[in-house]
C-alpha cells in the first residue's frame, strides 16, 4: 500500500483566480512521465486526499503540480492557501497508466487536454521519449480564457526545438483569441477545424489519440473519434485512444 509522507511548499504560484502552480520538495519515489500521486491536508481531523498529476518531469525537482481551485472544492481549496515552508501529505509511490509505456506504435501521437489535463503532458514533452518515438506530436490545450493559456514559455521551447516534429493548438471557449479555435474539442474534431488548423489528418492507420482532463471533453471526443473508426486502446485489444479523466 502506498505510504504518506510529508513534503514541503516551496513556492505556491497564483496564476489566475483558480488556477495556481503549486511546487513541492518530498522524497517520493521515482514515476514515470504521465503519472499521477495522491496529494493531502488533514482537515478537522480527517485526511482530505486528492490524486495530483506530476508535471514535473522525472528526476525534475522540485515537484510541480497544477491545480485548479474547485468551486467548494475542499482540497483544492486549501491546498491554494499553503506558503512556502508550509507541510502537506503526498504519496511516496506514483501511480497511473497514462503513459508512454502503454501506448502501441504509431508515427503520430496528439496530447488533447482541457485546462489542468495539460500537466501530464509537459511531464512527458519535457522527457526524450515522445520525440525518439513519434513522428509528430500535436499538443491541444483548451480553456476558458485567454489568461488560462498557462505554460506557453514551456510550450514555445518545444515549438523551437522541435519546429518539424512539433504542432500546438489552443483553444478558448469564452473569448475570441486570435489564433486558437473557438469552441469544444469534440466539436472541432467533428467539423475538421483541429485538422484543417494544425494542417494534419487524423488516421486509423498512423495516429494515437491521449485524451486528458475535464471528463465531457473525454466521453464526447471518445464518441466523434468512434465514430470516425478510432478504437479505445487497451493492453488485450489495442487501439487509438487512451484516456484520463480528472473527475
Ligand atoms: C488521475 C487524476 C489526476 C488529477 N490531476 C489533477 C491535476 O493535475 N490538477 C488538478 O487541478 N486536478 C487534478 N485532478 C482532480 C483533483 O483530484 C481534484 O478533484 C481537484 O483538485 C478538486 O479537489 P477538491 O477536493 O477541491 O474538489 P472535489 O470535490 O474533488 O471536486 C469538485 C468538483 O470540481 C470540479 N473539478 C475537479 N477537478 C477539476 C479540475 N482539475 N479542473 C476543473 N474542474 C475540476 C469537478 O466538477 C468536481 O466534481 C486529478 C484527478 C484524477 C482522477
Amino acid at each position: 500500500m502506498a505510504q504518506w509522507i510529508q513534503g514541503t511548499v516551496v513556492d505556491n504560484i497564483h496564476r489566475t483566480e483558480n488556477l495556481f502552480s503549486l511546487r513541492i520538495d518530498a522524497a517520493v519515489d521515482d514515476f514515470t512521465a504521465g503519472q499521477f500521486t495522491s496529494l493531502a491536508i488533514d482537515i478537522d481531523g480527517e485526511r482530505v486526499a486528492r490524486p495530483y498529476s506530476y508535471l514535473s518531469s522525472p528526476g525534475q525537482r522540485p515537484l510541480e503540480f497544477f491545480c485548479y481551485t474547485a468551486t467548494d472544492g475542499l482540497l483544492s481549496n486549501a491546498l491554494v492557501k499553503l506558503d512556502s515552508g508550509d507541510q502537506l501529505w503526498i504519496k511516496q509511490q506514483p501511480t497511473g497508466f497514462f503513459v508512454l509505456r502503454e501506448i502501441p506504435v504509431a508515427d503520430e501521437l496528439w496530447m488533447l487536454g482541457t485546462g489542468t489535463g495539460i500537466a501530464p503532458y509537459i511531464s512527458i514533452l519535457n522527457t526524450s521519449e515522445p520525440w525518439d518515438r513519434f513522428q509528430h506530436i500535436v499538443l491541444v490545450q483548451a480553456v476558458r480564457t485567454q489568461a488560462d493559456l498557462l505554460y506557453q514559455e514551456m510550450i514555445k521551447t518545444f515549438e523551437s526545438k522541435y519546429p518539424d516534429q512539433f504542432s500546438f493548438q489552443a483553444y478558448v471557449s469564452r473569448e475570441p483569441v486570435p489564433g486558437t479555435i473557438t469552441g469544444r474539442v469534440p466539436a472541432s474534431i467533428e467539423n475538421g477545424s483541429l485538422e484543417a488548423s494544425v494542417g494534419r489528418q487524423l488516421n486509423t492507420e498512423l495516429s494515437h489519440i491521449m485524451l486528458c482532463g475535464n471528463p465531457d471533453m473525454v466521453k464526447d471526443t471518445v464518441i466523434v473519434l468512434k465514430g470516425r473508426g478510432f478504437r479505445k486502446h487497451r493492453r488485450r485489444t489495442p487501439g487509438h485512444i487512451t484516456v484520463e479523466s480528472f473527475w
